[in-house]
């Protein structure tokens, strides 16, 4: 049975002392969740190692990372390595955020070689991927995503392909307050799952769990989590206040 999973992108938000105590926040009002639901916090590299501490013991909350590099090790000033990440015990890296193919030019070739590091070093990756409003507006949006998950997954093998979450998380709807409707997300997902199920079958495309990403909140999580091929979201605004990010959990919960 696939996964119903809500994450949190904190990007580039956050001192340590804010992170704790958000992370501590959340603790204090998490729900019990069953075995197929889980929740991931990402903050910036720099708090890894005290919210792997603070995560310690806890079975439903998991530590991931928001982008690793695509080479092992060398002489990149300022880089984390994805082996790194595993020694600070990081279960999940964010690869091909769209702010990271705007900002820093990742392509689908370096996005790949993003997904290869990470699952060579025992982590799961959560896959970005999603359409500009430009595309959207052409109504060309699943050509655009199938591209992006053919190049920068489909050289995985089936068995690797098990250690993969898709967030599909249309730009126009990132940090903008518009959300995805439920039949704009859910036609999505339903076009991803059957881009993998044409490539990899019916088993891979019924396992994989695909996240919805772009001004998820408490008011409209559970709408978006009741499509049968949401399963859940990756959430950056609302993951920073306690109050909202346990608002979209208990909608994961209720699902
Ligand atoms: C994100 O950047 O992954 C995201 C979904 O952001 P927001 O929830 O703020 O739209």
């Amino acid at each position: 049975m696939r996964k119903k999973i809500v994450a949190a992108n904190w990007k580039m938000n956050l001192d340590l002392n804010e992170g704790a105590e958000l992370v501590n926040e959340i603790f204090k009002g998490l729900p019990i969740l069953n075995e197929n639901k889980e929740v991931v916090i990402a903050p910036p590299y720099l708090h890894l190692t005290q919210t792997a501490a603070q995560l310690a013991g806890m079975i439903d909350v998991h530590l991931g990372a928001q982008n690793c590099h695509s080479e092992a090790s060398g002489a990149y000033t300022g880089e984390i390595s994805a082996s790194m990440l595993k020694s600070a015990e990081v279960e999940y890296v964010i690869i091909g955020h769209s702010e990271r193919r705007e900002y820093f030019k990742e392509d689908d070739a370096m996005v790949a070689k993003k997904v290869n590091q990470a699952l060579s070093n025992n982590m799961k990756v959560i896959f970005c991927c999603g359409e500009p409003l430009s595309i959207r507006d052409a109504n060309t949006q699943n050509a655009y995503v199938e591209k992006q998950i053919k190049e920068g997954l489909f050289h995985l093998s089936e068995s690797q392909l098990g250690h993969i979450v898709i967030a599909y998380e249309p730009i126009w709807a990132i940090g903008t307050g518009r959300t995805a409707s439920s039949a704009q997300a859910q036609d999505m997902h339903a076009h991803i799952r059957n881009v993998i199920s044409i490539h990899y079958g019916t088993d891979a495309a019924d396992e994989i769990s695909i996240l919805y990403g772009g001004s998820c909140k408490p008011s409209n999580a559970a709408e978006l989590f009741a499509c049968p091929d949401v399963d859940g979201g990756l959430i950056g605004g609302a993951s920073l206040k306690a109050n909202e990010f346990l608002g979209i959990i208990n909608a994961m919960a209720e699902a």
